[in-house]
């Protein structure tokens, strides 16, 4: 069968690639259904872009490459989009929008797009072998079938969650074709520790800061079973390496040690635990006075006291002992270099045709919307391409 494009992961980059590219296109996933990330996304809801979008919510080795799709495809064209199609939406905090009904929605909105462009769509089947012919490629599929094609979009995604389909696929694909692939880590996961010495306080939650290699995100940490979870330490998780330390600064926004010194006079038959549990969960106090001398009245702290203890409660320090993995993280940091991939339109600097979109690359959003923003706007740069 001749195709003028084959697109390989119908996520939400090959599908917005597929209903957006011209002449005839071959969508392939080896999945029952397309977009199954977008269905479980943001508890449901999805959460599809972030009115903040640019491109410091991204990592990558080119903290540039993302500039030209994200600007050229912006989070305000995806919700026009997304308007256009009777979507409706909120934004959650912190500018993530989500649907207000479900995300099969976006889904929805994605298949009917691709119907009108006439993209065909094979679901449950996989390439068993691709290789170059001619100017074009050619794809063997599972089903024994042979597809001739003149682009090919890999648009596989990186290897988090392999239980609903993740695959190193879009790796070996570009490797096979020249390309280098970084190291790939799970990311946007929670932090475990063997010792699972937060298992007394599972379900306990708390703004805070967490900083990992020196970035630092403000929002609510979650203390688990296994660990550590809640979006600050999924965003730290993103720029943490094995065997570091993350620095948890709890109660960000609260001058804990100018409130203890007035408590000190006003009310100093006050016990402290007492008076940090207006400011933490008593929960966590509890925790934490096994381990800091928080014993005592409110009258007796000392000046030295106070430094002592609200340092320690605004630097402490944990080393955790690895992270839950692709099992459970949201996305992959790193993937594909893009060094020698066009930032303009997604397609190889090594072998013209071939076109790298979504998490596949080396670039990782944030926590918030960033992540199918950055599948949205690399997808339309390289169906842009397509179109010309
Ligand atoms: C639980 C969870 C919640 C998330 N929530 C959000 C959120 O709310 N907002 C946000 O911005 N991001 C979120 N993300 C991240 C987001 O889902 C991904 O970054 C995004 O889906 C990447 O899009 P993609 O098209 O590149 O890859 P994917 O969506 O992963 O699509 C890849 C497709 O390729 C297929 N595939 C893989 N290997 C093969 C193969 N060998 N042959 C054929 N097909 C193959 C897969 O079946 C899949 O359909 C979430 C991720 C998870 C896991």
């Amino acid at each position: 069968m001749e195709y003028d494009t084959l697109v390989i992961g119908a996520g939400a980059a090959g599908m917005m690639c597929a209903a957006h590219a011209s002449g005839r296109v071959l969508l392939i996933d080896h999945a029952k259904a397309p977009g199954e990330k977008i269905r479980i996304s943001g508890g449901g809801r999805c959460n599809f872009t972030n009115l903040h979008c640019d491109a410091h919510a991204f990592i990558s080795q080119n903290p540039h490459f993302a500039k030209s799709a994200l600007a050229r495809y912006t989070q305000w064209d995806f919700i026009e989009l997304v308007d256009r199609h009777g979507i409706a939406w909120h934004e959650k905090t912190l500018g993530q929008l989500f649907c207000d009904h479900s995300a099969k929605d976006i889904i929805a909105m994605l298949r009917g797009l691709m119907d009108q462009a006439g993209a065909d769509l094979l679901l449950q089947t996989s390439v068993t072998d691709i290789a170059r012919d001619g100017n074009g490629f050619v794809a063997l599929l599972s089903n024994s079938r042979r597809i001739t094609c003149r682009n090919l979009v890999i648009a596989t995604g990186g290897k988090s969650i392999p239980k609903m389909g993740a695959t190193g696929f879009a790796y070996d694909t570009a490797r096979q074709f020249g390309h280098r692939v970084t190291t790939t880590e799970p990311a946007l996961v929670p932090f475990t520790f063997t010792d699972r010495r937060f298992a007394d306080i599972s379900g306990v939650s708390c703004p805070a800061r967490v900083t990992a290699n020196g970035t630092s995100f403000d929002e609510a940490m979650l203390f688990t079973h296994r660990g550590l979870s809640g979006p600050a330490i999924l965003q730290a998780s993103s720029y943490w390496n094995t065997g570091q330390d993350i620095t948890v600064h709890l109660a960000p926004e609260t001058d804990l040690a100018g409130i203890l010194r007035a408590k000190r006079r006003s009310d100093g038959k006050k016990a402290l635990t007492t008076e940090l549990a207006r400011h933490l969960p008593a929960r966590l106090v509890d925790h934490l006075s096994t381990q800091l001398d928080m014993s005592g009245r409110l009258g007796d702290l000392s000046d030295a006291r106070i430094e002592a203890l609200t340092h320690d409660l605004h630097h402490w320090a944990l080393t955790p002992s690895g992270t839950e993995g692709y099992r459970t993280a949201e996305v992959t940091r790193g993937g594909i270099e893009t060094g020698q991939v066009s930032s303009k339109t997604m397609e190889s600097q090594i072998t013209p045709g071939l076109y790298f979109i979504g998490e596949a690359l080396d670039v990782t959003g944030w926590l918030g919307g960033y992540n199918f923003q950055w599948a949205w706007s690399s997808a339309m740069a390289a169906a842009r391409a397509l179109q010309s």
